[in-house]
């Protein structure tokens, strides 16, 4: 008797042990897009098709998949952003929570939740059939993040509806939130640092433990192609688009002279991996065994 075919099948959830931490990526979810819009807007048609090809990726869609992270300290469980909650669970993302048992953890186990920024695959899982989705949690967000949608100044028009959705569930938590700046600490090795640009406030988070480091670099760089190899081509996601290119520029080349380990919101699942220097240009490597070794 021939197997059933059973369709593809893939893991949701990693986790790899980073010094005396740990730390898990699970797949909140994939949703299929177009390239360009978003990304690769200062390039034309054919060189997008060429870009693409050359990388072995289809020239007319992309995979954006979603990838909030969870740091065991030792000490705190801290959870990285909350992927996109019930808002596109019908498209295919938004499985965050009900995931955490496959990871061997309880939404009641999460001692912080930190955003790194607040568009809506980030704040989508705060709220769970309204009620707080990790309802034992200490919530942090960068001070700066925070006041801008508050205020609605620095937004772009086309951010009008996620300042709504910022309005309605994230504002009226204000007096939950710890407000952090460049360079606070929010937990055992974990530091929070500005990457200001695809946001106005955008943080990222980097964990260090028994001498080793990740960066958790949340939305520096969306794809692994199109924004790590394409840094300065302007890309439709980031809110002050001259910013996020300078910072994107800092960090990639900050990542590749430390060789720092990287785990970034849009690579792809498990998000993990390093960049590297070619020629003037860089490009996302995997992590693997190097991470059991
Ligand atoms: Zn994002």
């Amino acid at each position: 008797m021939t197997a059933e075919l059973l369709g593809a099948l893939r893991a949701p959830v990693h986790r790899f042990v980073l010094g005396e931490a740990e730390i898990t990526s699970i797949l909140d979810g994939a949703i299929p897009m177009g390239i360009s819009p978003p990304f690769l807007l200062n390039e034309n048609d054919d060189e997008i098709s060429a870009i693409a090809r050359a990388a072995n990726l289809p020239t007319d869609r992309l995979e954006n998949n979603f990838v909030p992270v969870l740091v065991n300290t030792g000490d705190e469980l801290v959870l990285i952003d909350t992927g996109c909650g019930h808002y596109r669970r019908a498209n295919g993302a938004g499985f965050l929570r009900d995931r955490l048992s496959e990871a061997g953890y309880t939404p009641e186990d999460v001692d912080i939740v930190a955003l790194t920024h607040v568009h809506p695959d980030h704040i989508g899982g705060l709220w769970e059939d309204g009620a707080l989705a990790f309802p034992n949690a200490q919530l942090m967000i960068g001070r700066r993040e925070f006041d801008a949608w508050k205020s609605g100044d620095d937004i772009p028009s086309q951010r009008e509806q996620n300042r709504e959705m910022f309005l309605e569930i994230v504002a009226p938590l204000e007096d939950r939130f710890r407000f952090l700046e460049d360079g606070d600490r929010i937990a055992t090795g974990i530091t929070a640092e500005a990457a200001f640009g695809h946001s106005a406030g955008h943080m990222m988070f980097r964990v260090e433990s028994a001498s080793k480091q990740a960066l958790i670099w949340a939305d520096v760089a969306n794809h692994y192609v199109f924004s790590v190899e394409h840094p300065d081509s302007m890309v439709g996601f980031d809110d002050d688009k001259d910013m996020a290119i300078a910072t994107r520029n800092r960090v990639l080349s900050e990542t590749a002279d430390s060789g720092v380990l990287v785990v970034g919101h849009h690579m792809p699942f498990p998000a993990v991996g390093f960049v590297e220097r070619v020629g003037e240009r860089y490009r996302w490597v995997p992590a693997t065994y190097q991470l059991r070794l």
